[in-house]
């Protein structure tokens, strides 16, 4: 026996972050990074007597989650305590849902190894983020930061319809392009906003029946996933195939040394004392919010793709490239459209030069000095033969930089391209004059000498003269 004698069944939980600018039961900022308890107040520090409020945005943003996922958005779903102890929980319950949340049964499409993979998501419920217990501070003392505490968070809980480490990691980076594309999460692993739970076990293949399922916690990169999850379907393979038994149980995933280890014994759902929240009341969907934020959907990131495919005509690779970015596909779609060219040119700008000098400058997509419109007309001073693509290239840095228009720097930089043909005729007849042997090798057969014959014109026009205009004028007078 070994690990292609078994199937593995993985499940995600994926905590995200949503980018209200407030907490979800009081106003409080969510900003990252500021001072530790900055942002607090008596309701997220969770003292007694106040009463939280929901935050209405945090609705909206979870309702246009659930919508995205295909999920059906419950109109009443309700708030429940989910009782236990931690530092970092002064309350000592964590406001959740659980047997009534807000959006169930959806569905996340992926890529397989063998082809498309429908996903289905169980649920997903709102609930508030904990705080963050500081360890190895300085002193020696474990020190309490509540400015996470009260965060707004959604839970999306995939059914375990994953079967390898590879599909775990394409359905988090499609539900991450999702979360972004809607604008409701930044997809930031390493500050926390995106985070992921798996849920592992193996069995027999054919076997009708799930093996012991093992949670894994808080893993923080997409690499980490995939390696937790193999290094756990190797833990459970040998453990079953020599004897043992898997036991219930939460791991935590050791990046150094690339193993789980063992955190507690998992908790049942029992063990949390969920009862419902006494201090709010049910949550309530307002008429013709699901219809009116279902009409503002913005287009997803695996339709868009298709889109680009097959009405710009370009391959795949390119496609993925422009999609991975929302501000990135909307510039391409704008600048084509003031282009009309073939699409595969600009694709290749957007994929080479932007992409680098974005990448260089460490700039933004939106703080761009130039138009659409600008960049499309200097495609055009390329495809009129104005200007080289190399010549095009130095135009466009300066773009960049300035944001002036394209014609006016090719001028200014000398870059134009002679286009006038009795200019192209004078030089050509200059060169063909000032070498008469090489003339004569041409005409005896010798048709090599023709790249030095173009090299002298190009040299006499310094560089400017229009490649295609010099080649066929030089035929015409050589009698070719
Ligand atoms: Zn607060």
């Amino acid at each position: 026996m070994s690990v292609s004698d078994f199937q593995p069944v993985i499940g995600l939980e994926v905590h995200a972050q949503l980018l209200t600018r407030s907490k979800i039961f009081c106003g409080c900022s969510t900003e990252f990074g500021a001072p530790p308890n900055a942002n607090t107040c008596a309701v997220c520090l969770g003292m007694p007597g106040v009463l939280p409020v929901l935050n209405e945005k945090v609705v909206e943003f979870a309702v246009r989650t659930g919508l995205a996922l295909g999920c059906r958005i419950n109109p009443v779903s309700i708030w429940a305590r989910k009782n236990y102890f931690y530092p970092d929980l002064p309350k000592g319950y964590q406001i959740s849902q659980y047997d009534q949340p807000l959006c169930e049964h959806g569905v996340l499409e992926i890529d397989g190894e063998d082809g498309v993979r429908r996903i289905r998501i169980r649920r997903i419920h709102l609930e508030e983020d904990a705080g963050k217990n500081v360890h190895d501070a300085g002193g020696g003392e474990s020190l309490v930061d509540l400015n996470r505490s009260g965060v707004p968070l959604v839970e999306i809980v995939s059914e375990p319809d994953i079967r390898s480490s590879a599909e775990a990691g394409e359905y988090l980076k499609a539900l991450r392009d999702v979360l972004v594309y809607l604008g409701v999460n930044d997809g930031n692993l390493e500050e926390g906003s995106f985070r992921c739970d798996a849920n592992v076990s193996v069995m027999r293949r054919g076997a009708t029946q799930y093996g012991q399922r093992v949670e894994l916690k808080n893993i923080n990169s997409f690499r980490f996933v995939q390696k937790a999850i193999d290094y756990e379907i190797g833990r459970q393979v040998e453990l079953v195939e020599s004897g043992g038994k898997v036991a219930q149980e939460t791991r935590l995933f050791d990046a150094v040394r690339g193993e789980t280890r063992s955190m507690r014994s998992k908790e049942e759902a029992h063990d949390y004392r969920y009862f419902p929240e006494p201090d709010l009341p049910p949550l309530r969907i307002p008429g013709g919010l699901v219809e009116r934020i279902g009409r503002e959907l913005p287009e997803l990131p695996r339709a868009k793709l298709q889109r680009f495919a097959s009405s710009y005509g370009l391959p795949a690779y390119d496609a993925k490239i422009l999609v991975g970015d929302r501000e990135l596909a909307d510039l391409f779609e704008r600048t084509q459209a003031a282009y009309g060219g073939p699409a595969k040119k600009l694709s290749n700008w957007f994929t080479g030069e932007l992409l680098r000098m974005l990448k260089e400058g460490a700039g933004a997509i939106g703080a761009l000095r130039f138009a659409p419109a600008q960049f499309a007309a200097l495609l055009k001073l390329v495809d009129g033969g104005e200007l080289s693509n190399n010549a095009a290239k130095d135009v466009f840095a300066e773009m960049f930089r300035s944001g002036r228009d394209p014609k006016e720097i090719a001028r200014e930089k000398g870059l134009v391209q002679v286009q006038d043909t009795g200019a192209v005729d004078a030089a050509v007849d200059a060169v063909l004059a000032a070498n008469p042997g090489e003339v004569e090798k041409y005409r005896s057969g010798k048709k090599q000498v023709f790249g030095f014959l173009v090299g002298q014109v190009m040299k006499a026009m310094k560089g400017k003269g229009n490649p295609a205009l010099v080649n066929a004028a030089l035929k015409a007078k050589l009698g070719d």
